[in-house]
């Protein structure tokens, strides 16, 4: 029975998809589908043995250098899932090894690694996947802490879910509760990004912070979540850089009135977009600030004192350069969610970056560890939010 590499599981994603049978030791080969956009990076998909017995099995990620972020090989590090399990807090997900870098003939660089061989089947992805019914689980474990509310569609017309503690009050005379508006996945494939949020949102409802009105989005860019799609700069218009007046994507459409709304009822405080650097980025997560010389003086307190704040909440979890400046090359000169936050005088929008692969001392993120950090970011947020007067 040869050995088949499927790509129609939950977020599939893989292109050049290559077997070569061997009775000891066969070899899957793959590369990540770019769907259409100028970056590739996510991939995931399932290998079935289907009766073959071997003992080990060799992962070739072919032009590995094409992926983005990807010049360093031993950091990038998949995840696999042996045989469909289900267990822990993982869900059975786990690790790969560094990857070994193989040079071709021609001179192109490979990505190689040699694990033994599951029993039934291999799930293999660029990081843990993160979906709608993770979201689903977190709302069940959250134990109705979370409401879920569609507040528009997608541009294939999928519902765009926002989850909220608390709906805040429209009448100005109320007592408003500082709030927070949170976002992860406007590049669909940055799944550490959802990990992390999804942590925030448990620490919320496991302290049950009802002094503040969080809403929270969890699935931004939904359609490439399900399709598959890595999704940065991804067309018709990366949806991060749609964040114009008017806006270039009707998602971004959507989370502006979204966002208004939750302007009027709560005392807008913080805005909170969760990203995934390059793949081959190893030293935890990190921040994007805003160029000092945008700021003025007040509001270059404001960014040190928030960004300070969950820099040492993050302890090890925190790169060492945890406060950059994004000066790389942009295909999109156009507005982003955390530049339009940052347009409001009254709040202060922060963008997070968090590793595909690992943090500090070489250590890696499981599942858990990436909801620590979230934990942590609640905590930091919570008691900064909790410092604003009450209008
Ligand atoms: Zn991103």
């Amino acid at each position: 029975m040869p050995i088949r590499v499927r790509t129609d599981v939950p977020f599939g994603n893989a292109a050049l998809t290559e077997v070569r049978e061997d009775a000891k030791c066969p070899e899957v080969a793959f590369t990540a589908d770019p769907h259409g956009g100028p970056e590739a990076c996510w991939f995931c998909f399932r290998i079935e043995l289907a009766g073959a017995r071997p003992e080990r099995l060799r992962l070739v990620l072919k032009h590995a250098g094409n992926l983005l972020g990807a010049g360093h090989i031993p950091h990038i590090r998949p995840v696999v899932r042996i045989d469909d399990s289900a267990g822990g807090e993982e869900g059975g997900w786990q690790r790969l090894q560094p990857g070994e870098p193989v040079q071709a003939p021609d001179g192109q660089i490979h990505a190689v690694w040699e694990l033994p061989a599951p029993a039934r089947t291999l799930d293999v992805a660029v990081c843990y996947p993160y979906g709608p019914q993770e979201v689903a689980q977190l709302l069940t474990d959250c134990g109705g802490y979370w409401r879920a509310d569609d507040f528009g569609v997608s541009q294939s017309g999928r519902p765009m879910v926002r989850l909220s503690n608390d709906y805040g009050s429209a009448d100005p005379q109320a007592a408003r509760k500082p709030g927070a508006y949170l976002l992860a996945r406007q590049h669909s494939g940055e799944t550490s990004a959802g990990w992390v949020l999804d942590g925030v949102m448990r620490r919320l409802a496991e302290i049950r912070a009802d002094d503040v009105t969080v809403w929270c989005v969890p699935l931004a860019n939904v359609d490439g979540v399900v399709q598959g799609d890595y999704g940065k700069d991804n067309f018709p218009y990366d949806l991060n850089r749609a964040w114009g007046r008017p806006p270039m994507r009707h998602e971004t459409l959507a989370l502006q009135r979204d966002i208004g709304r939750w302007r009027g009822r709560c005392v807008p405080r913080l805005g909170g977009d969760f990203h995934a650097p390059g793949l081959s980025e190893h030293t935890g997560t990190y921040t994007f600030a805003v160029k000092p010389e945008n700021l003025n003086d007040a509001r270059l307190r404001e960014q040190t004192h928030w960004l300070g704040a969950f820099r040492s909440a993050l302890g090890e979890y925190a790169a060492p350069d945890f406060l950059r400046v994004a000066r790389y090359t942009s295909r999109w000169e156009t507005p982003t969610a955390t530049g339009y936050f940052n347009s409001f005088e009254d709040m202060y929008g922060v963008t997070f970056e968090v590793s595909y692969v690992g943090y500090s001392g070489g250590e890696v993120f499981t599942r858990a560890r990436y909801r620590d950090a979230g934990r942590r970011i609640a905590d930091a947020m919570l008691l900064e939010l909790r410092r604003t007067p009450k209008k």
